[in-house]
């Protein structure tokens, strides 16, 4: 049994109900789970004879929750010809790319995304693979996750209507949807944890409306109900997608998701820049999760997500990435910080605060991933957790230690842990080297650009 103590931490952000904030606070943990959070007097009588992290100078938080990516894509970033394209010609562009792909060059991929996320605060990410080119299989993300030890929710993703049919995909990246849904069944049955404290948990997810057939849609929200998992998709994404919607099916995306049985607390969607009031009010009350991605629809020009409305409604909200060929950079602290800036365009100065930005980034992500074990620091909740210096150049000065992580962001988390243990030490990956991360990721690419 294992037991670990962070104190002396300037502030410690719980993220719990109240919004708790601890000067001088600290958080220990026996094994995954969290045993006390409080002021480090108060936890003194908990920490004979055990080993304590001393995180003065720097303010403590729930490990920031990512609720969007395609971890395969982080090989194509800064591609030339889809560097000002929007989405529909941006993906025309990547997916001859994409076809390349071996088992070797997604684990790759995988590793090299799911190291930078850690390295900007991350323990839990989920991820959205939907090709599966020349044997590439949803364990290949699974067993990257496993060596930089975050939490992983890896969704068995889909592409089914290809150019032939109407879709955006060339035909060679689609799959037959009866093989589609048996590989759901049979990566949800070999690799899907529900209990607390879980490491992996399998969500199933169709590409988008876009490139999967109706039919798909619906089968696949009836699997994943039967079985127990979460479903994701993106949705409502750009002006295009709302007008394939409208000219495809006759109605907009909000109303398509509702009728497939799309809507509902295991459900969240990606992007939802183009939720009209009705749509908002929709995932209000069905409490259907919504993953922001300020970067990237700042990077393909789709616009700006109506993320005061939503938080006002009571839509549940997280943050994400996504893929790294629209985002470029997986950042999650960078992400808060554009989701404030980007609400700040339209809506003015109060439109959206540092605190509303982290406790998306934290709690919120945690909401709409199912994970009520995760998100917050409190006795009971899993020990997952990232310490941020605040008394180096880039923060120093800051009156509003907390704050400070999104107005005057430190480059990178002091130290991470996930399940208790540690995955960041000192601003160095703990359980794989550096080294190794890039060295895969540049032999991938060699290939790929080959
Ligand atoms: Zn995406």
């Amino acid at each position: 049994m294992s037991r670990l103590a962070v104190i002396h931490a300037d502030i410690v952000a719980t993220m719990d109900d109240a919004a708790t904030e601890i000067a001088d606070g600290g958080v220990v943990w026996r094994d995954g789970a969290i045993v006390a959070v409080g002021s480090t007097a108060d936890l003194a009588p908990l920490l004979d004879g055990i080993e304590t992290i001393d995180a003065r100078g720097c303010v403590v938080t729930p490990g920031l929750v990512n609720t969007h990516h395609h971890l395969y894509q982080s090989l194509t970033r800064a591609v030339p010809g889809c560097q000002d394209a929007s989405l529909f010609g941006w993906l025309k562009t990547l997916y001859p790319i994409w076809a390349r792909y071996t088992p070797d060059d997604v684990f790759a991929a995988t590793q090299l995304g799911l190291a930078e996320l850690a390295l900007s605060g991350c323990t839990l990410s989920s991820d959205h693979l939907y090709l599966f080119p020349n044997g590439v299989r949803l364990e290949d993300t699974i067993a990257a996750a496993q060596g930089v030890g975050i939490r992983f929710h890896p969704t068995r993703g889909a592409m089914s209507v290809g150019e032939s049919l109407g879709g955006l995909p060339p035909d060679s990246l689609v799959e037959a949807e009866p093989a589609i849904l048996d590989d759901m069944v049979r990566v949800i049955d070999a690799f899907h944890d529900p209990a607390d404290g879980a490491m992996v948990r399998v969500g199933v997810a169709p590409c988008s409306p876009f490139s999967v057939s109706r039919e798909l849609m619906r089968d696949a929200a009836i699997l994943a109900r039967d079985k127990g998992v979460m479903m994701h998709t993106h949705l409502a994404e750009d002006a295009d997608d709302v007008r394939y919607s409208l000219e495809k099916f006759g109605c907009r995306p909000g109303d398509y998701a509702e009728s497939l049985g799309w809507t509902g607390p295991d459900v969240w969607h990606a992007h939802c820049v183009q939720l009209d009031t009705a749509e908002i009010a929709l995932f209000a009350r069905t409490r259907t999760g919504v993953a922001h991605c300020p970067c990237s629809n700042c990077r393909l020009g789709s616009g700006i997500a109506p993320v005061r409305a939503m938080l006002d409604a009571g839509v549940p909200l997280g943050l994400g990435v996504d893929g790294s060929a629209s985002s470029d950079s997986g950042n999650l602290l960078a992400e808060a910080r554009q989701a404030m800036l980007l609400q700040r365009v339209n809506g003015g100065a109060g439109a959206l605060s540092a605190r509303e930005a982290l406790r998306m980034a934290t709690r919120g992500g945690a909401q709409i991933l199912g994970r009520h074990d995760c998100g917050q620091l409190a006795a009971g909740k899993r020990a997952d957790l990232a310490i941020w210096p605040v008394d180096e150049i880039a923060s120093s000065g800051s009156w509003d230690k907390l704050a400070a992580l999104v107005l005057a962001p430190p480059p990178g988390p002091r130290d991470v842990f996930v399940e208790g243990r540690a995955v960041v030490r000192d601003g160095e990956l703990a359980r794989v080297s550096r080294q190794s991360v890039v060295a895969g990721a540049q032999a991938a690419l060699a290939r790929l650009m080959a």
